[in-house]
């Protein structure tokens, strides 16, 4: 029995975990897959703002039902399921006005309180998304192709009709590339990493950018009969980059924000208001596993080709020395409790 735990920044421990029995609205899931997340990697080098110690990480998990709580409908033992990290209090204005995932009383698991990365666990059942027969490789993708479902919902999604334009082509990118696509609409991806870049268009990019050697903003001149990219997604980070979306972006366009930097960055407010652009942050995901798992289902995204990697979870500190050693040989690497 097999627990993740970060005791403090850079030390990781393989510890226990122990089947819980699930109260009342709860359900308990034996862990069979987990994927390793860009926010895992920060909680174990002691840079997540949220994160406290010790914890068990793991936001992006999938298993199966192992007991069910009292009171709790529609789950039977082995059902699959993948599990919804967020968990909100219900009560405060944005639980109200159904943004669970900016609650003021926010807890994800993994970050503020325990995670994923366990054989057992015990999560609200309310955050306990039936999968049917997914495997369990492709239903822990679903936490974070919810970022990308998250992202478009907040821009009016994209159309057959839009030009999107991407930063950054890591894992988030390639996400919203995927999503972006299903509705057949143009996407653009910008990074300063060939290999990322040679991922995202053997995904479907129709162009791609390396931003060291070519100037964004010169090339999207041609684009969208010349007016630039109706949907600009920031998913790099890089501070500055929500100027260099203003001035790209077409009159009325929209703008997403995913990228968590807390450097202040000068933006002219002219051109937001001149074109009417629409900007909007983006954080984790309101209750949007269940829309993913029908892209999964469905197969209109596979997300397989983008694990690269699986470490039983007893080898999770191989799998964390691999991120930091040779970033570039991957992009989900995910964790498996047998
Ligand atoms: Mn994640
Ligand atoms: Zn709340």
């Amino acid at each position: 029995m097999t627990a993740v735990v970060v005791e403090k920044p850079h030390q990781l421990r393989i510890g226990e975990s122990r089947a819980e029995t699930p109260g009342a609205g709860e359900v308990l899931v034996r862990v069979r897959r987990a994927g390793i997340c860009g926010s895992d990697i920060h909680i174990f080098h002691g840079t997540n703002p949220f994160a406290k110690y010790p914890r068990v990480i793991g936001h992006e998990f999938a298993g199966e039902i192992a007991a069910v709580g009292p009171g709790v409908p529609g789950f039977s033992l082995g059902d699959r399921v993948v599990v919804d990290p967020v968990v909100a209090c219900g009560h405060c204005y944005p639980c109200r006005v159904g943004r669970p995932n900016v609650c003021a009383n926010l807890e994800v698991m993994g970050v503020h309180r325990d995670g994923g990365f366990r054989d057992h666990l015990v999560v609200p059942a309310a955050n306990a998304v039936a999968v049917g027969d997914l495997p369990f490789e492709v239903a822990a993708m679903a936490e974070p192709f919810s970022i990308a479902a998250n992202v478009l919902e907040r821009t009016g999604g994209a159309q057959a009709t839009d030009t999107v334009l991407i930063y950054g082509a890591g894992m988030i990118g390639l996400t919203v590339l995927l999503a972006a696509r299903l509705e057949g609409a143009r996407c653009i991806v910008t990074d300063i990493d060939d290999a990322r870049l040679a991922r995202a268009a053997e995904l479907g990019a129709a162009r791609v950018i390396n931003a060291r050697r070519e100037s964004v903003p010169e090339a999207m001149k041609t684009e969208n009969d010349g007016l630039g990219p109706s949907l600009v997604i920031e998913a790099a980070g890089a501070p500055g980059l929500i100027d260099e979306a203003t001035r790209v972006a077409s009159p009325a366009g929209r703008i997403g924000l995913l990228g968590f930097t807390a450097e202040p960055t000068p933006t002219v407010q002219q051109e937001i208001v001149k074109k009417e652009l629409t900007i909007a942050g983006s954080r984790l995901n309101r209750r949007l596993l269940p829309r993913v798992v029908v892209w999964f289902k469905t197969r209109r995204i596979d997300p397989r080709g983008l694990v690269t990697q699986v470490f039983p979870a007893a080898d999770a500190q191989a799998a964390f020395d691999l991120i930091a050693r040779d970033p570039g040989s991957t992009m989900k690497v995910q964790l498996s409790f047998e």
